[in-house]
């Protein structure tokens, strides 16, 4: 749409602009408006009577200048004093006759303010009414395609009911001024008119193209429609006929929207099914899991504790070619048991079936138990681990299991993923909270795979990493879990130099507080 089609350009402006004037000028010199009528007689009157007193009081000399100064002041009063007396009766008798100037302002604002041709029809059928005093108002709107819509007030709904024939008649009809079908000098014309009630018919033009017709029926008090009436019309005619065309470009926008506004719904509505299916089967892969490691964690326990009474001897002594492979056994067990551990609580936590029950918990003992079950890996590779204690008796707010868990995989990692060094073990108070540290002086991780670590699978390919068995859930779930007791986890790291992992936890109101 153009700038020029939603603003009409400024000759157009001037154009209906002087047709305003042209309607008020007109109306003030030959218009027989009945208030016209009266202020001209009265005027008249007042100047015969003021005449009489001064011919009969002036004295013959200075008649003629007191009639010429007299003369002036009327010619110069006239104006004001007729629209005075005109406002006058129309308030008097509201009734009688209408401001075509308030009227015109009125269907201006109208013209440009409105975006729908309905809503254009509407506001134009409610001040026409008042206005001018129309029962019928009707709109035919010109479509492209010879096509058209009709839209009536309730006392011109019959036209609804013309056939394309009779519409396309009219349309013909239909020249560059409003007419008075009584004036038509064809018959078949008036008689088409009459048929439908049809009074005046005022075209609606933009560039003397036909955007629509104006179709008004008799006066509510039957008087004929008068000049004044027919120059409003005219006045107002090429402003409507704008505002049609900007309302065909504005509704074709407005199709054009909901046409795609449907489109994103039923996308939408697409992708909201897909995403119940795949939580739907997620949820059901979640219960798999959950189910699958619930089953193999018998058999597996029943195997760790035969392990433990083959290692204790209730069978006898183990023979010498038997003891690696049951070493073997013992350790893969338990991979196997850890594993099905982090399985069971991912699938917990994802079915939200992880209760956790968080309470005052001395974090110290439970990191002095992790270092004793992983005794036999230490030994087995050598490595050495501290664990610096500030107050055995510290207290955090945790829960003890999901605890163990935690610092028995940062722990085990640490282990997995060094070939040499010391573990340490330490703790910070940083306000109200206590921060945990396990370092190593590991394999490290790369700046590239420092992004991805608390992934769920993520495992890392280097080199030195390689060969060494895991699942990649081990960090997964200890972020998970340490965030749902309301606590952080957090790392250090350098490739070939070591790692610091740190779980932050709340200490309890209770903790005697003394720094490391
Ligand atoms: P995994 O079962 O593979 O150990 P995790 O989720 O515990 O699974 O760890 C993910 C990856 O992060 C590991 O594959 C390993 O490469 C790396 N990683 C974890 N902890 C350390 C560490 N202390 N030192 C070096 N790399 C580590």
């Amino acid at each position: 749409m153009s700038e020029n089609e939603l603003n009409p350009s400024s000759s157009d402006h001037d154009l209906s602009l002087t047709k305003v004037f042209q309607a008020a000028h007109q109306e003030a010199t030959g218009s027989k408006t009945s208030a016209y009528q009266i202020t001209t007689i009265t005027t008249g009157i007042i100047l015969g009577i003021i005449g009489i007193i001064i011919v009969q009081i002036i004295s013959p000399t200075n008649l003629l200048a007191t009639l010429l100064v007299l003369a002036i002041l009327f010619a110069l009063a006239f104006s004001p004093v007729r629209y005075a007396l005109e406002e006058l009766i129309r308030q008097l008798f509201p009734s009688t006759d209408y401001n075509s100037h308030e009227l015109i302002k009125r269907l201006n604002i109208i013209s440009y303010s409105t975006l729908t041709r309905t809503e254009l029809a509407h506001q134009f059928f409610k001040d026409l009414h008042a206005g001018l005093q129309v029962g019928g108002i009707a709109f035919i709107f010109f479509e492209p395609k010879d096509m058209f819509i009709i839209r009536t007030n309730e006392l011109m709904e019959g036209l609804k009911t013309a056939s394309e024939q009779h519409i396309h008649q009219l349309q013909f009809i239909t020249s560059y001024h409003s007419q008075v079908v009584s004036r038509f000098p064809d018959l078949n014309t008036k008689r088409l008119c009459l048929e439908y009630g049809i009074k005046l018919l005022t075209p609606l033009t933009v560039n003397d193209n036909l955007t629509g017709i104006l179709v008004l029926g008799s006066k509510l008090n039957n008087k004929q429609y008068t000049t004044k009436d027919i120059k409003v019309l005219n006045a107002i005619a090429p402003k409507i006929g704008y505002a049609i065309k900007n309302s065909l470009e504005y509704e074709k926008v407005s199709r054009k929207n909901l046409l795609l506004i449907k489109e994103l719904q039923t996308a939408n509505d697409g992708l909201r099914q897909a995403n119940r299916q795949l939580k739907k089967d997620d949820k059901l892969k979640d219960e798999f899991v959950y189910i699958a490691t619930h089953e193999l964690k018998n058999p597996v326990t029943a195997i760790k504790g035969y392990l433990s009474l083959i290692n204790e001897g209730t069978y006898g002594k183990i023979p010498e070619k038997l003891s690696h492979p049951i070493d073997q056994i013992n350790q893969s067990n338990n991979q196997l048991i850890s594993l099905l551990n982090n399985l069971l609580q991912i699938a917990r936590t994802e079915a939200e079936k992880l209760e956790l029950k968080t309470q005052p918990v001395t974090i110290c003992l439970i990191i002095d138990q992790v270092l004793h079950d992983l005794k036999p890996l230490l030994d087995q590779k050598n490595l050495r681990i501290t664990h610096t204690c500030p107050n055995p008796s510290v207290l955090v707010m945790a829960d003890p299991d999901r605890l163990k868990e935690i610092i028995n995989n940062l722990v085990t990692n640490a282990v997995k993923y060094s070939l040499k060094g010391t573990i340490i073990i330490s703790h910070d108070i940083i306000h109200d909270k206590l921060a945990t540290h396990v370092t190593d002086q590991g394999v490290g991780i790369s700046k590239e795979d420092q992004k991805k670590i608390f992934t769920r699978f993520f495992r890392v390919e280097e080199e030195a990493a390689k060969g060494i068995p895991g699942s990649g859930l081990g960090l997964f779930l200890v972020k998970q879990l340490i965030e749902k007791m309301g606590g952080q986890v957090s790392f250090k790291s350098e490739l070939a130099k070591g790692s610091t992992f740190t779980i932050l936890l709340p200490l309890t109101h209770s903790t005697p507080l003394k720094r490391s």
